[in-house]
């Protein structure tokens, strides 16, 4: 029996790699000072995996900046706007990752987008009409060579070309189909390479498998490969697909010549009957992905070998391994030195679940497996009871029915009842939450972390913060005022930690993009409410004006989705526990006297499943009511607003009015408002205000912009449906570009509200 792992994360146990990079960038690191750095991390990579005893051990899974950039530049389908900056071959790289400023040119980075169901995004490779994809770079060669002088033979690892042509954009006329044929005598040439080079296997990721596919894209898949693996030069290929089941091609794949097929039976629903109702030749290596490589839990041994022993049965082949790369999972537990041993016997990060791989292996070819020491302490780690189980908000969720989750009266009802309240002008003027986070906020609220301001001190200075937010905000003439949110760093950090049954830990980075990562935090128990997490700012806001302050909260949705979930109850069962906790908040806000109330839910569409058939069983029907759930309590007077962002809305638009709140703001400058079409068809009816200018930059817009934003918003919606925003939160912009930015909106839209009315 033998393991294998799909990729490991590269960015270095301590970020190492960001940091080299980013001082690249700044020109205080030489290129050989970066090169440098990206070899130690490779090599320790290697010699790590080797010494846990991996058999399959990757290489050309490292990258600067992105795998679907480094096969852009593998294959020369590099826009000729990057080549002509005449740069060195990493700075054209990064050009193309980043976009360039400087003397050699000024062009605009590749689009970035989110990799499948993952956090992580990759770089959109442009493919022109003539674009010539050909065998040109060296890295998957350089780096198995490297490995190899390093004693490893290692397994190469390449995106694929399906997946490749699926995922890039095309910009003239010609189609993917068009570029077919030379990707897959590109392809015939990399394995023709890596065979002179002593390469044995060569895996080829073909994660776009899992999605629906058409027709034409099984016949795709079918053509590229047929060609592909007629040419194999001896080289064995496994077919590698992740983040879900192959059921549109399970029998294509099958068919064709391939030496090993790896797939998921982790977030693969279908894999297992897949495998056990058709055959699975007996020349074939199965790799089954069997330890989760997206969640930080530890594998529960019973559970994999149920899987196993079934492979077992039908007398396949198999090798262990992990279900995706671990690119998506941290580095080490080794670096947590604050969480105690009490939790950290429950995870696995990307080295403690190489560590698992070998105990598997080790189980698996003992005589007796389940009397296997390493066997009976998994077993036995998860039948104890875990610490954080609440009796009571299991019971309050089992408890649940149709009522909780639905807001009385009905919407129109509510429009009028709060029309009648509030009294708002036409097209009411408000923003998303927060307000510029200074470096003085951000270096007070370090400060504060590490005790070095005192609480009293904090608060006052936070007070200080939210009345000049505010006095801003009535000078501007903003309608609907919000208290600035300089209290919280991030919106689901802030959240967990006034929830019980949130951890948090010290190192545990995940790359997003390039050289950013993110901490999520990990659901550790039930969750609750232990304490009030936002009244104190808010009703402090309120106390300072008679403009409505709104209150500002993150949603259930996304604050699951920023984080790593549990693996003992579903999803929807975590989504209502923090469901009711933050509902608590928002009634206890309504007691306070804050009328509006803002539940954010920027990552509502993050985890939506890759197929469209079960977007809503797996996914929408929960995740809706669970919004729903949290402001379903409130009195029809207490106006609801949610906001989303930076996300395709357009195709669960229906959904996202089934929210049921009164008002929703959205970005919607960068897609050029096409959006609005989408809502007019839909008859879209929650009130809207999309953004009417981008956050990300520092320019500030001017009135007629503003305008004639609105003036195209209302030829799309009815007119006393409309709220005037930006795009999203103000916090990483100044206030130099904020004040004016804000100021031009207000005077546009009391513009189009005066010339409107008359
Ligand atoms: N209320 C948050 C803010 O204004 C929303 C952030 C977001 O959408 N990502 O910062
Ligand atoms: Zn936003």
């Amino acid at each position: 029996m033998k393991t294998s792992i799909i990729g490991y994360p590269r960015i270095g146990s301590l970020r190492e790699l960001k940091f080299a990079s980013e001082k690249y960038f700044k020109g205080e690191l030489s290129e050989a000072e970066l090169q440098n750095t990206a070899k130690e991390l490779r090599l320790k990579n290697l010699k790590e995996q080797k010494e846990s005893g991996l058999d399959f051990i990757p290489s050309n899974d490292f990258s600067f900046y992105d795998g679907m950039l480094d096969t852009a530049f593998l294959l020369n389908a590099v826009s000729k706007r990057y080549k002509e900056l005449g740069l060195s071959e990493l700075d054209e790289y990064f050009a193309a990752a980043r976009g360039y400023q400087g003397e050699n040119g000024d062009v605009k980075a590749l689009a970035m987008k989110k990799w499948f169901n993952t956090n992580y995004h990759y770089m959109v490779p442009e493919i022109d009409d003539d674009t010539e994809i050909k065998l040109l770079g060296s890295k998957p060669f350089e780096l198995f060579k490297e490995a190899l002088a390093n004693g490893i033979k290692t397994k190469s690892v390449l995106i694929g070309p399906f997946t490749f042509l699926e995922l890039a954009r095309y910009t003239g006329k010609k189609t993917k189909e068009d570029f077919a044929e030379a990707t897959a005598n590109a392809y015939i040439d990399i394995i023709a390479k890596l065979s002179e080079l002593g390469a044995e296997w060569v895996q080829l990721d073909e994660p776009y498998l899992v999605k629906d596919l058409s027709q034409e894209d099984i016949a795709l898949f079918r053509a590229l490969y047929q060609k592909i693996l007629e040419n194999k030069k001896g080289i064995k290929v496994i077919l590698q697909t992740y983040f879900g089941d192959i059921r549109d091609c399970y029998n294509e794949a099958t068919a064709l010549d391939f030496d090993g097929i790896g797939l998921d039976f982790v977030e693969g629903r279908k894999t297992l009957e897949l495998v056990k109702s058709n055959d699975f030749s007996k020349d074939k290596i199965l790799f089954a992905g069997i330890v989760n490589g997206k969640n930080i839990w530890k594998n529960h041994y019973t559970k994999s070998f149920e899987v196993l022993n079934e492979l077992k049965k039908q007398g396949i082949n198999f090798v262990v391994g992990t279900s995706c790369s671990l690119l998506h999972v941290p580095y080490t537990l080794e670096n947590e030195t604050k969480l105690s041993d009490d939790y950290k016997k429950y995870f696995a990060y990307a080295s403690e679940k190489l560590l698992e791989l070998a105990e598997i292996k080790k189980i698996i070819e003992s005589a007796n497996p389940f009397e296997t020491a390493e066997y009976k302490a998994n077993a036995e780690l998860f039948t104890q009871p875990r610490s954080g189980s609440n009796a009571e908000i299991r019971e309050k969720v089992q408890a649940l029915s149709t009522t909780d989750f639905t807001r009385f009266p009905t919407f129109a009802e509510r429009e009028k009842i709060q029309k009648e309240k509030f009294k708002l002008p036409l097209f009411p003027t408000t923003t998303i939450g927060s307000f510029p986070q200074t470096a003085e906020v951000r270096k007070i609220r370090a400060g504060f972390r590490k005790g070095e301001i005192s609480e009293t001190d904090y608060e006052s200075f936070l007070k200080e913060k939210i009345s000049n937010c505010i006095n801003l905000q009535e000078q501007i003439g903003m309608d609907v005022l919000v208290h600035g949110e300089f209290e919280r760093n991030d919106m689901v950090e802030y959240f967990g930690e006034c929830l019980d049954g949130y951890l948090f830990t010290e190192k545990a980075w995940v790359q997003s993009y390039g050289t950013r990562c993110v901490k999520p935090p990990i659901v550790w128990g039930d969750i609750s409410r232990a304490k009030s997490i936002t009244v104190k700012w808010s009703s402090y806001a309120q106390s300072l004006t008679e403009k409505p302050v709104k209150g500002m909260l993150t949603g259930p949705v996304t604050i699951l989705n920023w984080s790593f979930p549990r693996e003992d109850i579903s999803l929807k069962e975590s989504a209502y526990q923090i469901a009711l906790a933050i509902r608590e908040e928002v009634l206890d806000l309504e007691a306070n006297g804050i009328n509006i109330i803002q539940i954010d839910e920027a990552a509502l569409r993050e985890k939506l499943p890759l197929r469209r058939s079960d977007w809503n069983s797996e996914y929408l029907d929960w995740a809706i009511p669970a919004f729903r759930l949290v402001h379903s309590g409130v009195k029809p007077e207490t106006q609801i607003h949610t906001h989303m962002c930076y996300s395709e809305f357009a195709d669960i638009i229906e959904d996202i009015d089934n929210m049921d709140a009164d008002v929703i703001t959205f970005e919607a400058s960068r897609s050029d408002l096409t959006i609005l079409d989408v809502l007019k068809a839909k008859n879209f009816r929650t009130e809207v205000g999309p953004g009417v200018y981008d956050i990300h930059s520092p320019r500030i817009p001017t009135k007629e912009e503003i305008k004639s934003a609105l003036k195209k918003m209302l030829d799309r919606i009815p007119a006393e449906k409309l709220w005037v925003n930006p795009d999203c939160g103000l916090k990483t912009r100044g206030n130099e570009e904020t004040i004016p930015s804000l100021e031009n909106l207000v005077v546009a839209a009391k513009e189009v509200r005066n010339t409107y009315n008359e």
